[in-house]
């Protein structure tokens, strides 16, 4: 095979691959082996144009003995780190070894994601079980003849332990939701029936804050294809956040809006406001507001009892509706979230 019919097989393959002849020299590359390694490599010695010592080591390896090989391979243009898993291997016929290079970068990101996420699940639940662990001893121990305190730690337990229920039902929520993701919701929904529901549950949560709310719906009923219960927990958690993160004393205003096209989705659309006029957002957070466990006021989240899911959930549920969600805050001029949704689900 010549130089030509090399770059030419090369060329058909969907990753980068490269070929090394038995005078150690790179016969053969294709683009994306160029954007790899670097360009005018042909012709070279692998070992100065290759450079990581594991993967020099492995075709020299392979040139020697014809055993295939896999190694890492770490690259950076500039802009980000790519991990690649090169495999060496012979090809008999040709007396060449040829060199694949398999990102995989998503992978090793999901994996990191796991870890990140099975760390936060423990610390999240760690911080009530020692609570409850402390009040047990101190119940069996020095608290164990005073009703008093028996009555105090009882009700703190209780606290902690509703927590953990709080954060095992939503790390439940978050797992449904994410496995359906990709399953259309085929419901007709009433998004106003929806909303007056979600509002008369969270009523007596409001009263205790001396919250108020204001609607502004349209006239008549605004209807369209979704999951009702998911609508619901969207905003129950939106509007719940704007009752704790709002003003106490302060208003929490829920606006829908219908458009024929919207701007976002350049499609017939629904806008549902929701808006608090407490201390609002810093911008830095926005972000990453969505994120699982963040928090912007870690602190104040804590106190209140919220998961740093709530949001997490949100943003799922809307994805499945292919729907988009969008926060708009200042510090001190409260926030408000938009959930713009398709009034007819599309397709994927
Ligand atoms: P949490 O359980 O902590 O409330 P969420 O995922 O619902 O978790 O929200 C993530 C973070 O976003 C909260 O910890 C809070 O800091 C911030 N946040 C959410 N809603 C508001 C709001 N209306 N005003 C100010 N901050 C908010």
């Amino acid at each position: 095979m010549v130089a030509r019919e090399y770059a030419d097989l090369l060329g058909a393959l969907p990753l980068p691959a490269l070929v090394i002849d038995r005078e150690e020299r790179i016969a053969a590359s294709n683009t994306e082996a160029r954007a790899v390694i670097g360009q005018g490599i042909e012709g070279r010695n692998f070992v100065t144009m290759l450079r990581q010592p594991a993967l020099i080591d492995a075709v020299e390896g392979t040139l020697r003995d014809g055993q295939a090989r896999t190694v890492p391979y770490l690259s950076n243009d500039g802009a980000q780190d790519t991990t690649f898993q090169v495999t060496v291997r012979t090809v008999d016929s040709l007396n060449v070894v040829l060199l694949c290079f398999i990102d995989v970068t998503h992978l090793e990101r999901a994996v990191q994601m796991r870890r990140d996420f099975v760390a936060n699940v423990s610390h999240e639940l760690r911080t009530p079980l020692t609570a409850l662990t402390g009040f047990i001893e101190t119940l069996r121990g020095p608290a164990r003849e005073d009703a008093a305190a028996r009555e105090r730690f009882l009700d703190i337990m209780d606290g902690e332990a509703s927590r953990m229920n709080r954060l095992v039902g939503d790390l439940l929520s978050l797992s449904r939701v994410e496995a359906d993701e990709r399953v259309r919701p085929r419901g007709k929904v009433v998004l106003t029936d929806i909303l007056a529901s979600v509002l008369r549950t969270l009523t007596p949560l409001a009263d205790e804050a001396g919250v108020v709310f204001e609607t502004q719906f349209p006239d008549g009923p605004v209807t369209i294809l979704g999951d009702a219960d998911q609508l619901m927990q969207v905003f129950t958690n939106l509007v719940e956040n704007a009752i704790k993160y709002g003003a106490a004393g302060g208003r929490v205003t829920v606006r829908i809006e219908v458009a024929e096209r919207d701007p976002a989705l350049r499609a017939p659309g629904v806008r549902v406001y929701v808006a608090d006029d407490g201390p609002g957002i810093d911008a830095v957070h926005l972000p990453r507001l969505t994120e699982r466990f963040y928090r912007a006021d870690s602190h104040r989240s804590r106190a209140l009892g919220g998961t740093g899911l709530g949001l997490a959930i949100v943003k799922h549920i809307v994805n499945r509706h292919r729907g988009r969600l969008r926060v708009e805050s200042e510090l001190g001029q409260g926030a408000c979230f938009i959930v713009i949704l398709p009034m007819d689900v599309p397709a994927a």
